[in-house]
């Protein structure tokens, strides 16, 4: 290893990949399959930094290294000058915030930034698309939220949450490093204030002139989905006058966008009485009128078919399912669910009526959702059209080389 300013580094233990292995890295896709590596590195700890070279011996990326997962390396750096120590992440995650800055008007300096999007909350970093693979921040006003998925964040948590308390001057630094993923990681799952202040309850934050209750305790994911914002607006727009469903609906994040946006009445239906609740008072905290609002906790799957046989019908569909689809395997399974509800919804809409429906299965191809959509609507006998395509909002970007970035997927169809 070089000498840098009169510091000694010590190299970092070099991990050879197999021929032709290369290639993906050569693309600059931040992943490293086992598959791919010549020999296991011995002695290498979970998160420690590691260079990867071609079978020839050629520097390709400097990455963290996951002894227990199928993604066993993910790339800090392509560049061979680059140190990955504190301030490698310094610099990362103040280049993550400056970008999120010129998004939102929450800019405290009140300088000329190019706004795009009102609120006080959205996702700060994500993952692989902002050069800290496994990393997931959420911003919910003072509060930040924190996901450790990979072995590597693991290791420099404690340089990433000083870096996240200098560039924004959050109060809080909550984690949620509960997701699944974290088992494939070979990492426990861990929770609880990390940085600052222990987090309100509730927090209140702001979304394009609505304004939400958020438990990031006990929330899904970080506490709400910030990567729907996109149809949120959309659902204000097509809400004026129509009659809502909101199914899968949680704690009411389109319900409240439907009422803002004019709707005569909302239906939410969920499984989760304690989403239901939180829904309720979403609703109450924007001010809306609560006769225009209603909650049944129950399984769309089979409230649908109820609505079907009682001839009941609506304006405006909202599908916003779970994922479906964990492992490549799963695909059929989740075609045919999601196939379900899409037919399900063309039945029960007006003519003139408009579905919005979402999948946010990451291996749940584009083009194969939209196919399955169209033939909802065929087996439905309604003629649909797709009138707009909605994804995920510019705080959570999608890095060109890896393309895993792009999970959330969004047609509004309109039916005849
Ligand atoms: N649309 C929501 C996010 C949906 S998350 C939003 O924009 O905030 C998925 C929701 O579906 C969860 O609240 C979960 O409780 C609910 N759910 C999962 N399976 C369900 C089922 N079969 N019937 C009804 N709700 C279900």
């Amino acid at each position: 290893m070089r000498l840098r300013d009169g510091v000694s580094a010590r190299p970092h233990p070099v991990v050879r990949l197999l021929p032709g292995k290369e290639k993906a890295l050569e693309r600059r896709h931040p992943w490293v399959f086992s598959g791919a590596i010549a020999e296991e590195p011995k002695r290498v700890g979970y998160g420690d930094t590691v260079d990867l070279v071609s079978a020839g011996g050629e520097f390709l990326a400097r990455a963290s290294w996951s002894p227990e997962s199928q993604i066993r390396a993910r790339v800090w750096t392509f560049d061979p000058e680059e140190t990955v120590d504190a301030d490698f992440f310094r610099r990362r995650v103040f280049a993550a915030v400056a970008a999120r800055a010129v998004l939102f008007d929450s800019a405290e300096d009140g300088a000329a930034v190019a706004v795009k999007y009102r609120g006080n909350a959205f996702r700060l970093v994500h993952g692989e698309s902002d050069g800290l693979p496994g990393l997931i921040v959420d911003r919910y006003g003072d509060v930040l939220v924190c996901q450790f998925l990979a072995a590597g964040v693991e290791h420099w948590q404690g340089a990433i949450a000083d870096a996240l308390l200098e560039a924004t001057g959050a109060v809080t630094i909550h984690e949620r490093s509960d997701a699944d993923v974290r088992e494939k990681e070979g990492l426990p799952s861990r929770v609880g204030l990390m940085r600052g202040r222990e987090a309100p309850e509730r927090i209140r934050i702001e979304e394009s002139g609505r304004c939400y209750l958020v438990d990031v305790r006990e929330g899904h994911k970080t506490g709400f989905y910030l990567d729907q914002r996109l149809g949120r607006d959309a659902v204000a727009r097509w809400s004026a006058g129509a009659e809502v469903l909101n199914a899968f609906s949680y704690t009411g994040g389109f319900s409240v966008a439907a009422l803002r946006g004019g709707a005569t009445r909302v239906l939410d239906v969920d499984t989760s009485a304690a989403a239901l609740e939180m829904a309720k008072d979403n609703v109450v905290a924007n001010g809306l009128a609560g006769d225009r609002y209603e909650t049944l906790e129950g399984d769309v799957f089979a409230l649908l078919r109820t609505f079907r046989d009682s001839r009941r019908s609506f304006d405006v569909i909202v599908l916003d399912p779970p994922k479906f689809v964990d492992a490549r395997a799963h695909l059929d399974k989740a075609a045919r669910g999601y196939k379900d509800i899409n037919l399900l919804a063309f039945k029960l809409l007006r003519p003139g009526g408009i579905l919005l429906t979402f999948s946010c299965s990451g291996l749940m191809p584009p083009d194969l959702f939209q196919k399955i959509v169209a033939d909802a609507a065929v087996d439905a006998r309604r003629d649909a059209s797709l009138i707009e395509r909605l994804s995920q909002p510019a705080d959570h970007p999608v890095a060109l080389p890896f393309p895993e970035g792009a999970y959330l997927k969004g047609l509004v169809c309109r039916v005849r």
